[in-house]
C-alpha cells in the first residue's frame, strides 16, 4: 500500500468540500464506473455539487447502472474544490481530462493498482484490495456515510466485475465480508448478475465466435492470443465493447497460462492480458509502458495489429520459457 492519507482524513476532505470532481479511467469498467457512482451519489446526498466527468459514453452493458450524475461536459463544475481520480493513479488512464483534473483546487487519488506510483497531492493506493469499490466502500464506512441500495449496487457490481464475479485470486475473505453487507442493503442481486453476465446480444456472441476463429495458441498450448479489428465488427454488426469478454474465453480454455486480446482503436492497439495461475502478466504488460494486476493487465501500442500480435506473441513465449 502506499498512501499519504487515510481514509478518514479522505472522507473528511471529501464531506468538507463544496463541490467535487470524480474521474474515473478511460474505458470505464464496472469498478471504475461503480466506485465513482457510489461516492458520487454519497457526496450528492451530503449537500456536495459532485459529478462523474467521463470522456466517452458509458458502456451499452453497463448503462443499467445509477450513472445519473456522469458527464462529459467538463465545464460541468468552474473550478472544482476537489478532483479524485478513481480506479487509475496516472494522468494516461484519463489523457483527454488531464487539464481539468489539474484545475481542482486539491487532487487526491483512490486506486489499488499498484504498477503506478504515488499521485496527487493525496493518495490512497492499496493493491491488496480485490476493487477500487472496496476501497470506497471503507472510505463511506470511515465518513459515518449511509449506504443505501443504490450505492450499494454500485459497489457491489464493482466488485463483482473485478474479482470476474469472485473468480479470481484477488478474491479474500475481506472481498466476501464486503459483499455480504452489500447485499444486507437490499440490492437487487440477481438483477445485476443477468445484467452483467446473462445478458450478451447476439452480436457480442457472433463477434466472440470470429475471434476464436481467429486465435493462435503458442508456447506449446500455454498461451492463446486473437483480436478484433474494425471489419469484423462491421461483418457482425458488433461495437468495440462486445469485444470485452473474448480475453476470458481465450484464458479458460485448458491448459492455457496466459491470453492476450488485440483490439484495435483508432490509429493504436489496446492489448489486454490475463494470467490464470501462476503467471504474471503486469511484469509483460510495463514492459510496453502499460501495467494492471498479477492476473490482470494491460497496455497501448502505437502500431498495426498484426506487428502488436509479433511483439506481444514474442514477450510471452520469453515469459514462459523462463
Ligand atoms: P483490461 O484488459 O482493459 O480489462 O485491463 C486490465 C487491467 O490492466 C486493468 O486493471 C487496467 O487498469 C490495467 N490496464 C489496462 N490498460 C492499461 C494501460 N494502458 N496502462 C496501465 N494499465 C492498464
Ligand atoms: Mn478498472
Ligand atoms: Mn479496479
Amino acid at each position: 500500500m502506499i498512501n499519504n492519507v487515510s481514509l478518514e482524513k479522505a472522507g473528511h476532505l471529501l464531506q468538507n468540500a463544496e463541490s467535487v470532481l470524480i474521474f474515473p479511467h478511460i474505458n470505464p469498467d464496472g469498478d471504475a464506473l461503480g466506485s465513482s457512482a457510489a461516492l458520487c451519489r454519497v457526496l450528492r446526498n451530503n449537500g456536495i455539487n459532485a459529478w462523474v466527468l467521463l470522456e466517452e459514453d458509458v458502456p451499452e452493458y453497463l448503462k443499467f447502472m445509477d450513472t445519473e450524475f456522469c458527464t462529459q461536459d467538463q465545464s460541468c463544475i468552474d473550478e472544482p474544490d476537489i478532483c479524485v481520480c478513481v480506479d487509475c493513479s496516472e494522468e494516461k488512464r484519463f489523457p483527454g481530462r488531464v487539464d481539468i483534473f489539474n484545475s481542482g483546487r486539491l487532487k487526491l487519488c483512490i486506486d489499488h493498482h499498484v504498477t503506478s506510483g504515488s499521485f496527487g497531492d493525496y493518495y490512497y493506493i492499496d493493491g491488496d484490495e480485490a476493487a477500487t469499490a472496496q476501497i470506497i466502500y471503507k472510505l463511506l464506512l470511515a465518513m459515518g456515510a449511509e449506504i443505501d441500495s443504490c450505492v450499494g449496487s454500485s459497489l457491489y457490481v464493482g466488485i463483482s466485475t473485478d474479482t470476474g464475479n469472485f473468480q479470481y485470486s484477488n478474491t479474500t475473505s475481506d472481498t466476501h465480508i464486503i459483499a455480504a453487507e452489500l447485499l444486507k442493503k437490499g440490492i437487487d442481486h440477481m438483477g445485476i448478475m443477468v445484467a452483467l453476465y446473462q445478458n450478451r446480444s447476439l452480436a457480442r456472441v457472433r463477434l466472440e465466435s470470429m475471434i476464436v476463429d481467429r486465435m493462435e495458441i503458442f508456447s506449446e498450448g500455454r498461451a492463446a492470443v486473437s483480436y478484433v479489428d474494425s471489419a469484423m465488427l462491421e461483418k457482425v454488426g458488433a461495437m468495440l465493447e462486445d469485444a470485452e469478454t473474448a480475453i476470458d474465453t481465450l484464458r479458460d480454455i485448458e491448459g492455457i497460462e496466459i491470453a492476450a486480446f488485440i483490439k484495435e482503436k483508432d490509429d493504436a492497439v489496446k492489448v489486454s492480458m490475463r494470467a490464470k495461475y501462476w503467471g504474471r502478466v503486469d511484469e509483460i504488460a510495463v514492459r510496453f509502458g502499460g501495467g494492471g494486476h498479477a492476473k490482470a493487465a494491460g497496455c497501448t501500442m502505437h502500431m498495426a495489429v498484426d506487428e502488436a500480435i509479433a511483439l506481444i506473441k514474442k514477450e510471452i513465449t520469453n515469459y514462459l520459457e523462463k
